[in-house]
């Protein structure tokens, strides 16, 4: 058995009423931890004897806040699109973008051209500064392979990114991401459906399609997901980002974990999805990046929507690895406050994955923690930039 103290922590967000927004701040509080899991946390002067032995880490009046729970990302993928990115400060349009061989297609051309251990040793890289910045898991999503054999690899691989770093992995096939090329949206669902759901479903948590211009119609994702529910996976979607096409009321008709994105969500969708309980999974990462406006966290959130925070961390759009700039962008760019954007980052996120055993401290929750360098939770907008991740543990383990 190992065991872990934390003691003299300043400041302890612990989610613990599990109402979005209330952080149940604990001040000079410890937390012990037994094989993994959180078994006690308190005030400090109150430690049970039974709990004094063991290993201890003087705290020494900084804040401690649950593991990040990064909900969105594409982490798994070959090449880059920095050249892309350049373009289009320049004013290239999407077109244009196309026209010059960038855009989704050549991220697909250059993941099915990486040998496998290439693609674990780079999505491990990334992962790792992911992890060494406080994300202790995070959601994983194929999409650039397209075809039966390359999603599978995408999700294969996912896992070995898990194993190898020791942050906590979930997978999602995105195998609906977009049409292959030379294939009709018709042809190309008959193929999710028919071939690729089957065999990618032992591998995967969640079924995610990209409704929208250019990706699938409502129709489609509906076919899909009743597809995806007989082979046991939960829905997410990618909803209502270029286009508004109706998505997020689709969330909320299949019962979806997340409608994701949401840039123009209406307040009736925020009605729909609240009395659904979708979680609104919301990513500040790619408006900064694409400078386009933020979607309507705010609106969200005053409707009763449970809301997450995601990196989106992909090559195109947002190559965002740092939730702890995604909480300061939430806070800077959608105006949620610090309590309610680091609520979304850890216990928003693990309701997205409907993870109820991550992002909170109390007894029986997985051990997965962050000690920031700062007296308080409040320091993440007002310094932002900085990795204030002084220590992270996951599952009971000290990473860094
Ligand atoms: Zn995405």
């Amino acid at each position: 058995m190992t065991s872990l103290l934390l003691r003299n922590i300043g400041s302890l967000v612990t989610n613990a009423p599990d109402c979005p927004g209330d952080l149940g701040l604990l001040e000079n509080a410890a937390v012990s931890i037994r094989d993994g899991v959180i078994v006690w946390a308190g005030p400090d002067d109150e430690i049970p004897v039974a709990l004094l032995r063991g290993a201890s880490i003087e705290v020494d009046g900084r804040a401690v806040v649950p593991g990040f729970v990064d909900s969105h990302t594409h982490l798994v993928f070959g090449g880059d699109r920095a050249d892309e990115f350049s373009a289009r400060l320049g004013g290239a349009s999407y077109e244009e973008i196309l026209a010059s061989g960038g855009g989704i297609h050549s991220t697909v051309a250059a993941t099915r051209g990486a040998s496998t251990d290439d693609l674990v040793a780079q999505s491990s890289e990334r992962a790792h500064r992911m992890l060494r910045s406080g994300t202790t898991t995070v959601e994983i999503k194929s999409g650039y392979g397209l075809n039966v054999t390359d999603e599978i690899r995408m999700l294969e691989i996912a896992g070995r990114v898990g194993k190898q770093t020791g942050i906590g992995v979930m997978r999602t096939f995105l195998g609906a991401h977009v049409p292959d090329r030379g294939m009709s949206e018709e042809e190309y669902v008959d193929a999710v459906v028919e071939e690729m759901l089957p065999s990618a479903a032992p591998h995967a948590d969640f079924c995610d399609v990209f409704v929208d211009r250019g990706a699938f119609s409502v129709e489609s994702a509906r076919r899909i997901f009743r597809a995806a529910a007989d082979h046991g996976l939960t829905a997410r979607l990618h909803a209502e980002q270029l286009t508004h096409t109706g998505a997020a009321a689709l969330a909320a008709e299949v019962g979806a974990a997340s409608a994701d994105h949401l840039d123009n969500a209406t307040p009736n969708d925020a009605i729909a999805l609240a009395a659904a309980g979708v979680v609104a999974v919301v990513l500040p990462g790619a408006g900064f990046s694409m400078r386009t406006p933020q979607a309507p966290a705010r609106m969200l959130w005053d409707a009763g929507v449970v809301l997450a925070l995601a990196t989106d961390c992909n090559p195109g759009t947002s190559y965002v690895e740092s939730m702890q700039f995604v909480i300061a962008l939430a806070i800077l760019e959608m105006g949620l406050t610090p309590d309610e954007a680091v609520w979304a980052a850890t216990r928003g996120g693990a309701r997205s994955l409907r993870r109820d055993d991550l992002g909170v401290v109390r007894p029986g929750a997985v051990a997965d923690l962050v000690i920031l360098d700062a007296p308080s939770h409040r320091h993440l907008p007002y310094r932002p930039g900085s990795d204030l991740a002084w220590k992270v543990i996951k599952s009971g383990e000290v990473v860094q």
